[in-house]
């Protein structure tokens, strides 16, 4: 089997690239900088740029293609042009990546197309699954423009997984930005606490994207977040716990505001309840469906007897 993996340098693609390439997969990482593929993951990772058509005769039955390529969302403040970056990176990746596969003779068994639980835009106190709605701000937006970038390539007969991610939990990524104000007791739930937290470990984000991969009868969006999402006020609470670290104070929204902008409203202080409906009925089992296991796994902390 043979995976071609853009954005595979990223936070999950690593993941995902070694878990696969242990497996026995040949592995093909398309990349801005083909260069540094052999940097981040030594021999047996093949580096290529996007617009090469090295990669094309790599296509065929045998072969998956994954797009986990965009700008971070999290990187700065939500400029205009920021936003212009988060939204034409995501857009432009998925068109290229069907334009390629339109011209390839031999079409990829599956296409695996990135996208977030923001799709749902910020919700309230209900649950959401596959079968909610897109909502509203800016997020949900870019999300619905990035799943449909690669739509197409199904009426090319191309069995295609849009995979809508919550927040990964790893050696990286959201939690360790969230870690340094925790270690200095400073750390809080943004704003209310209130809102939801789709969180997800990053063993089962890499674990859930293989399963869809390898499952033949699985095709449309999945939201890969584990089975509990919880409240932020939880989430911090098991965070400060598994640190040692009780929080004290509730991070104020209009400090948020401030520092983040429009970012501090679409991913701190708003967020929503995604169950993995469809992974789970697929026959997907979760290694990890709880929270302060993923946290002391990941902090590496014993858990309370
Ligand atoms: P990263 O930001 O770690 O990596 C994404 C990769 O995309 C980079 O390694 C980079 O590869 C490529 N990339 C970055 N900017 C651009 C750009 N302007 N144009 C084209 N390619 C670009 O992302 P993650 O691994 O964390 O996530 C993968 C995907 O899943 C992302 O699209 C993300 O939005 C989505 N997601 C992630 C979540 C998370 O918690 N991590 C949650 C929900 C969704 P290179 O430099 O090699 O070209």
């Amino acid at each position: 089997m043979r995976a071609i993996i853009a954005g595979g340098t990223g936070f999950i693609g690593q993941a995902l690239v070694v878990a696969l390439r242990d497996a026995g997969w040949d592995i093909v990482v398309l990349s801005r900088s083909p260069g540094k593929v052999a940097e981040v993951f030594g021999h047996g990772v093949i580096g290529m740029r996007w617009d090469g058509s090295g990669w094309l005769e790599l296509l065929g039955p045998d072969t998956a293609v994954v797009n986990l390529a965009g700008e971070n969302i999290a990187a700065g403040r939500w400029t205009g042009e920021v936003k212009r970056r988060i939204l034409e990176s995501r857009v432009n990746a998925g068109r290229s990546l069907v334009k390629a596969v339109g011209e390839a003779s031999a079409k990829p068994g599956v296409f695996v197309q990135a996208s977030a639980v923001g799709y749902y835009g910020p919700r309230g106190n209900d649950p959401v699954d596959e079968g909610a709605e897109s909502g509203s701000g800016y997020l949900a937006e870019v999300c619905r423009a990035w799943e449909a970038s690669s739509a197409e390539v199904e009426a090319m007969g191309v069995r295609r997984v849009v995979v809508r991610t919550g927040m990964v939990l790893g050696h990286g990524g959201a939690l360790a930005r969230m870690l340094p104000p925790f270690r200095y007791f400073l750390g809080g739930p943004p704003g209310s606490g209130y809102q939801g937290v789709s969180w997800v470990h990053l063993e089962d984000e890499v674990g859930a994207i293989r399963f869809l991969m390898e499952n033949k009868e699985a095709r449309g969006a999945y939201n890969l977040t584990a089975p509990t999402p919880v409240r932020f006020r939880k989430f911090a609470r098991i965070l400060g716990q598994t640190l040692g670290r009780p929080y004290r104070l509730n991070a104020p929204a209009f400090a948020l505001r401030l520092l983040f902008g429009e970012m501090a409203d679409e991913v701190l202080l708003s967020g929503q309840l995604a169950l993995p409906t469809r992974l789970t009925e697929a026959g997907y089992v979760f290694r990890h469906p709880d929270l302060e296991e993923t946290l002391a796994d990941l902090l590496a902390v014993a858990r309370p007897t």
